[in-house]
């Protein structure tokens, strides 16, 4: 059996110790004589593995006791109608800072609630940097203020906690979610899809305060009103089942590599060896503002766009997949989520310097 390094925006690499348990547990789960994927999930066997989960992803992220952690499904997508629909509490406006591709759709599916203001926009720059907090226009008067704190398709990530005052601070963390120790408490609600660096595709993550909730819109679905899924421990329906057992052995995964301290320093690690390479070349170029850049998604483009498909094709014969940009910006994008080891982006940044010494 032969793995690829796969830098895949999402869904994307999960860890190889994490799908070898879920194999040998396929057919038995702890000697249930079931899959996971069989389970009720009402039965004490499922419920287990649910509170677990969540016990363990509130200890990754330090996640303060007056806050809900709601596993549901809908996508990151799903949350852009959800947040507002749950977090206008009677107000008519909310803020939102427009970064990128991402950004956009929030705003567009918010319009459909409330009053949009864009407190800040880095649309100037073709969405390459973060907007320092200085020259945002905030609504006092705002339901909340609304980040995506990393742009997967532009590669810009927030590296701090913009200060909103007393308006709730929402994040679209979907992309760098437990790539770092994150400040919950700074934040009114951090919502996530798992399948960028939690899981797979069809779980979708919320951390909210509590005194946010309760408020919903009378329009709301039941099952996307936080406070009737908060009282129903997630299950006022059936949850992604599978999904959420495999969160949860990620979150283990975490926790026996030290936490999401030393997950941090392999990240910063990790990018440190792709972006020094793409400074020191002339072949190849970042476009994102240096204190700005992701760890976690890096799009680079080559010195003119004709070798583009010669790269990919040369990369994909050296095991190397999914290194195409997004349609919408071009050139390449190498996701370096959690699980993708060190030793794939050396291979990758060998691969880029044999590629340059050939064709540059
Ligand atoms: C992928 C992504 C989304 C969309 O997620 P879905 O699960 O497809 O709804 C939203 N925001 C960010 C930042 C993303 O990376």
């Amino acid at each position: 059996m032969a793995r690829i390094f796969n830098f895949s925006a999402g869904p994307a690499v999960l860890p190889e110790p994490v799908l070898r348990q879920a194999a040998e547990e396929m057919l038995d789960w702890h000697g249930s004589g079931m899959s996971v994927m069989e389970m009720s999930h009402r039965g004490k066997e499922f419920i287990a593995i649910h509170a677990r989960a969540e016990a363990d992803l509130r200890e990754l992220l330090a996640v303060p006791k007056n806050y809900k952690v709601l596993f549901l499904q809908g996508g990151a997508a799903g949350q852009f109608a959800i947040v507002p629909m749950n977090l206008l509490r009677g107000r008519k406006a909310a803020d939102y800072v427009h970064t990128g591709y991402w950004s956009k759709k929030a705003i567009s599916e918010a319009k459909r609630y409330c009053k949009v203001n864009i407190a800040a926009s880095s649309e100037d720059g073709k969405f390459t940097y973060a907007p320092r907090q200085g020259r945002w226009k905030l609504d006092p008067e705002a339901a909340y203020v609304h980040i995506t704190s990393n742009e997967t398709i532009e590669g810009v990530e927030f590296h701090w906690i913009p200060d909103t005052g007393g308006v709730p601070l929402v994040t679209d963390a979907s992309s760098h979610i437990l790539s770092r120790p994150l400040d919950v408490g700074r934040f009114g609600l951090i919502y996530a899809g798992a399948q960028k660096n939690i899981g797979p595709a069809g779980l979708t993550i919320v951390v909210v305060r509590e005194d946010l909730i309760g408020q919903a819109l009378p329009v709301t679905p039941g099952v996307f009103d936080y406070k009737v899924q908060a009282e129903a421990d997630s299950m006022s329906n059936t949850p992604p089942t599978y999904a959420v057992y495999i969160a949860g052995l990620v979150f283990q995964w975490l926790k026996k590599l030290g936490g999401l301290g030393k997950m941090e320093e392999i990240n910063v690690a990790k990018a440190k060896l792709l972006y020094d390479y793409l400074d020191q070349t002339e072949f190849y170029h970042s476009p994102v503002a240096k204190e700005d850049r992701s760890r976690m998604n890096v799009p680079f483009r080559l010195r003119g766009d004709r070798l583009d498909g010669e790269f990919l094709k040369q990369a994909e014969s050296h095991g190397l997949t999914q290194l195409k940009g997004h349609r919408s910006v071009g050139g390449m994008r190498a996701s370096l989520y959690n699980a993708m080891p060190v030793e794939g982006v050396k291979v990758l940044v060998d691969f880029m310097r044999g590629f340059e010494r050939k064709h540059g």
